[in-house]
């Protein structure tokens, strides 16, 4: 439930820095700041200091906790919407959880996690779509993920999911009325009309559907794998990624997330390389496959490389894993081409179907590597889509939402055509406006709520 209390956190990461942010939102802010903060000649703090920050000690009775910083934010100019302080100490263990337990001696009680974000939320604002976003922007591993997250917190996404909404809740208005008054000869009108309201509806959702997959791309990144034969030079792809890729990101354990894994950055598209370790010492791939962790790996990944050796025939292996890539998002690498090749591309075309990308390699000269991430981005950016497009899905909850209201949209379309009467119109145009309310929050259950701001990060 939500709480009307003071809260307190450590806003930045663990661990030691230069500067540790403890900060706290709710009526009790500034008095606490008040009881446990002095500052050389000055009395208490006023609203005179909104924004500012204030030089000063924190003490505990007469001992003296850390020299700070402190700067009072006076609701409704806030992150939360209510009073705030934020406390600027040295960025160690021992100031940071002294300052915590001093605060929450003073009446302050700990927040949880994204209770900062979720009071925005609850407070106005934000909405729902925006502060999902706030974790989407501290996660981002490419400045184009960070670009997509920051138009959806600017509410570029919001408003347009807002103005189908309206249009919606104007066309059951409408239903409305001519179901309390009816009049035979205005139906007709009224069915062609309310056909074209819902059909200029669902195309606009369905415009945003379109480009989701990119969206969510780049928000998750793209799981890859490789594969291949040993000796092909899988290990040798990896290292001249791994040398061209702009931004290496590892996820530090306990900040965010639990699970490790490398991510690359390969022109904006954050490419995260799933189980490097156990794919770079494949002997037998198919045996290797058929153990369950790898084909879930294998399975699951978005894209899978597939490398193989030019100068070498292909084997029933090599046959049985291009098998494995129909109907897959697949790349593959024909390498060692600097060698005489055995391959015969033309056949090897005719194996894989039209929709594989071959890129030849020689990863040993440097060269192909421009090439294969060309590949990539082309894959995951398409022919028409633009990175200007501001309104990205980028998120599974949205993109079932939108599919969800796009569904009743199509079957409130059908049952104009056969002149269903208004009432059933009204349940189906009800179901698409409550599906899209999802997505900023109007309409949704309490317990989801409490799910999306408890995967946030403390502090947040
Ligand atoms: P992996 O077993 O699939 O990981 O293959 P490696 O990357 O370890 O490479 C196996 C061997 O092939 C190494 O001796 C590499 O130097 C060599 N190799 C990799 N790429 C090329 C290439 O493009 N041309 C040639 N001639 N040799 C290569
Ligand atoms: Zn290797």
């Amino acid at each position: 439930m939500f709480r009307e209390d003071t809260i307190v956190a450590i806003s930045t990461p663990p661990g030691e820095g230069a500067i540790g942010i403890v900060r706290m939102s709710g009526e009790l802010s500034v008095e606490i700041a008040n009881k446990i903060f002095v500052q050389k000649n000055r009395a208490s703090i006023t609203t005179e200091d909104h924004r500012r920050m204030l030089y000063g000690h924190v003490y505990r009775e007469s001992s003296v906790v850390d020299e700070v910083l402190l700067v009072p934010m006076f609701a409704p100019g806030t992150y939360t919407r209510e009073d705030m302080v934020e406390v600027h100490c040295h960025g160690g263990i021992v100031p940071m959880t002294e300052i915590v337990k001093l605060i929450l001696e003073n009446g302050a009680s700990m927040a949880e996690p994204g209770e900062f974000t979720k009071r925005a939320f609850l407070n106005g604002r934000l909405d729902l779509a925006q502060a999902e976003s706030i974790m989407d922007l501290i996660q981002a591993k490419t400045p184009q993920g960070f670009n997509v997250a920051y138009n959806q917190l600017e509410g570029h996404l919001s408003r347009k999911v807002d103005a189908v909404r309206a249009a919606l809740l104007a066309a059951m208005a409408q239903l409305e009325v001519c179901i309390d008054y009816p009049e035979e000869d205005i139906e007709e009108m009224t069915y062609a009309e309310m056909t074209s309201r819902f059909t200029a509806a669902e195309k606009s959702i369905s415009e945003l559907l379109k480009k989701s997959e990119t969206g969510r791309i780049l928000r998750d990144g793209l799981s890859t794998v490789i594969v291949g034969k040993p000796n092909v030079g899988k290990s040798s792809l990896l290292n001249a990624l791994l040398r061209e890729s702009r931004a290496i990101v590892t996820d530090i354990p306990g900040t965010t997330r639990d699970i490790i894994e490398e991510t690359l950055n390969i022109r904006g598209v954050p490419i995260k390389l799933v189980d490097t370790a156990g794919i770079r010492e494949t002997d037998d791939l198919v045996e290797k496959l058929g153990v369950e962790r790898s084909k879930a790996f294998f399975n699951s990944a978005d894209l899978v490389v597939f490398v193989l050796n030019a100068a070498e025939a292909l084997s029933e292996e090599d046959e049985k894993i291009m098998g494995y890539l129909r109907g897959r998002r697949a790349i593959v690498l024909l390498n060692k081409s600097d060698l005489a090749p055995v391959i015969d591309e033309v056949n090897l075309r005719e194996s894989l179907g039209e929709h594989v990308p071959i890129v030849k390699t020689s990863l040993i000269q440097e060269e192909g590597i421009q090439e294969l991430e060309d590949e990539i981005a082309k894959m995951v950016y398409g022919g028409e889509v633009s990175l200007s497009e501001r309104s990205l899905v980028t998120n599974l909850r949205h993109q079932d939402a939108l599919r969800r209201a796009a569904k009743s949209l199509s079957e409130a379309v059908e049952s104009c055509r056969v002149n269903m009467p208004y009432d059933f119109l009204q349940v189906d145009v009800k179901n698409a406006y409550e599906a899209l309310g999802e997505i900023t929050g109007e309409t949704v259950e309490n317990d989801l709520i409490t799910k999306i701001f408890s995967q946030f990060c403390l502090g947040k």
